[in-house]
């Protein structure tokens, strides 16, 4: 099973691999959590990062590639956050053969820029475990993760000016990746201000 999650920043795409990920027993494989991991040691990709700019298709697949073999993802995988742009689209159709899988579905998460700026502002992940909590989803204990006791942190590209940054780039980039996905006959357009779990129903119907 191969899905791919995509939209802007926090349309939920973390959220929703989540459950989904869960539901179908596979794996979330999210680049912006993998790059967020290289970030602590690379200062090149930390700078990157913090400026909200796309780290190169070569650095991120080869990323990718890795994170792949993993015995986990034997099962089947969600990728959420890649590909974000054509070229990946392509490497990632190599990469695909080469593993001799197929996409099952391409979702697309939209919501109003109200929401997302809200979600944006408000939401945190904890340093340790990388686990996300925001409006929807807040932690029992405030600032302290639910699953590993870790402290909760603002991501540092989670600002008001860098947010700008990836919602434009996110608009320049999308639409040859929907148009593309469209024609083959994988999209499939989900509401990101519905419940939630309503994504595991959208996901497996036809
Ligand atoms: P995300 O957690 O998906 O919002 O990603 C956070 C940041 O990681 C993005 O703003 C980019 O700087 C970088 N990033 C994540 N995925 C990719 C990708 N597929 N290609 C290039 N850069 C990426």
């Amino acid at each position: 099973m191969v899905y791919i999650i995509t939209g802007g920043p926090a349309t939920g795409k973390g959220t929703r691999s989540d459950i989904l990920a869960k539901a179908l027993d596979i794996a979330h494989i999210s680049t912006g959590e993998i790059l967020r991991e290289v970030a602590k040691t690379n200062k090149d990709i930390k700078d990157k990062l913090s400026k909200g700019e796309l780290i190169s298709d070569e650095i991120i697949t080869e990323l990718l590639r890795e994170r792949l073999s993993k015995d986990d993802c034997k099962k089947g995988f969600i990728l959420d956050g890649y590909p974000r742009t054509l070229n990946q689209i392509y490497l990632l159709n190599d990469l695909l053969e080469e593993l001799g899988r197929k996409i099952d579905k391409v979702i697309e998460l939209t919501a109003p820029d109200e929401l997302v700026f809200k979600r944006i502002l408000e939401r945190k992940s904890c340093e340790k475990c990388g686990k996300m909590y925001g409006i929807d989803f807040p932690s029992k204990v405030e600032n302290v993760c639910d699953d590993c006791g870790g402290t909760l942190v603002v991501r540092t590209d989670d600002t008001k000016e860098t947010l700008k940054a990836r919602i434009d780039t996110y608009n320049k980039n999308s639409k040859e990746i929907l148009d593309y996905y469209r024609n083959v006959g994988l999209l499939k357009t989900v509401d990101s201000s519905a419940h939630p779990e309503e994504i595991v129903k959208q996901a497996t119907e036809d």
